[in-house]
């Protein structure tokens, strides 16, 4: 099999209510990729926020695409090393990240297809029901709309949810997650997210406000770059660490598990260089005893926790508008069935590109 072309466009997609209140819309960078036995592969990488899209697109287009063009699609580990050596003075970091993740998803829906096998099953299947956290809980949130939120996904029957804790006054934060408890009650488990935005002591402070909660995990907390002060915080608070939606490769995740930085890690398929270095990170923690929850994109990262025994919940946000992928996953008692489709199962639905493509 032979890769003959490769078509690529960036989709703004709106965001839904309430999160368009923080967020009014995502980016998506698309790579469809042809072949000359006619199986077509969907790669995309979700920009959250849509900030540097444009960016991932360039790269992309102008440095990937031509190391793909003519190349058997199969060889999938093999092209992913190519690219990743296409630039040695490009870090494997950032927009060069996400364009490597959207080719490699790509590859992979391939590969799934040419075997008529949904990918978990392709990489050994460990589960089919995939367990989920709501997410969102957003800054700008009244605490209606987060109690509200809150409420929404635990009628999908979730047993955990993720909110913001944004506000600079700690107290404030406890006000808030307390008003979701209040709500949820015990059969929903908090988790909450820094989002990089505090220092090793403003975490300390923080954390000390909301230990009664008895929280699943606590995000994020400081810059994503800053692995040393991620492990100071997780020495220094009792409730368990997760970080890694902004690291990339299987090198910054060795040192979040070797300078024991988190006890849980949110690897994202579409950052961190694809299925291809996802699948290496998720191996690499089971060998240390850490839990994989990937970031974001549920639509396709079920097949990770589909085939990871460390795997343990997949991110439900609901970001995507309705008309744009042909059929999305449906949470039902909490948990996700992966599609039983030939790859990744994700496809967009007829005239999306024409109704979201950024002109
Ligand atoms: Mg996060």
């Amino acid at each position: 099999m032979k890769v003959t072309a490769i078509d690529t466009c960036v989709l703004t997609v709106p965001t839904p209510k309430p999160m368009a209140l923080q967020y009014p819309q995502h980016k998506l960078v698309v790579a469809e990729i042809s072949t000359d036995q006619g199986i077509r592969g969907f790669g995309y990488s979700l920009v959250f926020g849509g900030g540097g899209a444009e960016a991932v697109h360039a790269y992309l287009d102008a440095r990937l695409k031509p190391a793909l063009i003519g190349e058997d699609p199969l060889y999938v580990e093999h092209l992913w090393e190519k690219m990743f050596r296409v630039d040695m003075g490009m870090k494997k970091q950032g927009v060069v990240a996400y364009a490597i993740s959207a080719l490699d998803i790509g590859l992979w829906d391939i590969a799934g297809k040419a075997a008529n096998k949904p990918l978990y099953k392709v990489w050994g299947a460990l589960r089919h029901r995939i367990p989920c956290y709501g997410s969102g809980g957003w800054a700008k949130y009244s605490v209606d709309d987060l109690v509200r939120e809150a409420e929404k996904y635990a009628a999908y029957g979730c047993r955990y949810y993720k909110m913001k804790i944004h506000d600079p006054d700690p107290k404030v934060n406890r006000a808030r997650a307390e008003a979701v408890k209040r709500t949820v009650g015990r059969d929903v488990r908090l988790m909450v997210d820094v989002n990089q935005r505090l220092d090793v002591l403003g975490n300390i402070r923080q954390a000390a406000e909301l230990e009664h909660l008895d929280l699943v995990w606590y995000e994020e907390p400081v810059l994503a770059d800053d692995i040393a002060s991620c492990a100071e915080v997780a020495r220094a608070i009792p409730i368990p660490v997760a970080t890694g939606e902004n690291n990339f490769t299987r090198y910054e995740f060795r040192d979040l598990i070797e300078k024991k930085a988190a006890r849980y890690l949110m690897p994202d398929v579409c950052r961190a260089n694809g299925f291809s270095e996802t699948l290496k990170i998720g191996h690499l923690a089971a060998a240390h005893g850490v839990m994989v929850s990937p970031h974001v994109v549920h639509e396709i990262s079920l097949h990770v926790v589909g085939t990871l025994a460390n795997g343990f919940l997949v991110e439900f946000m609901d970001w995507a508008p309705p008309d744009l992928f042909e059929t999305l996953p449906e949470c039902k008692g909490g948990r996700f069935r992966i599609p039983d489709r030939p790859g990744h199962g994700m496809a967009l639905a007829r005239g999306a590109i024409d109704k979201y493509r950024t002109r």
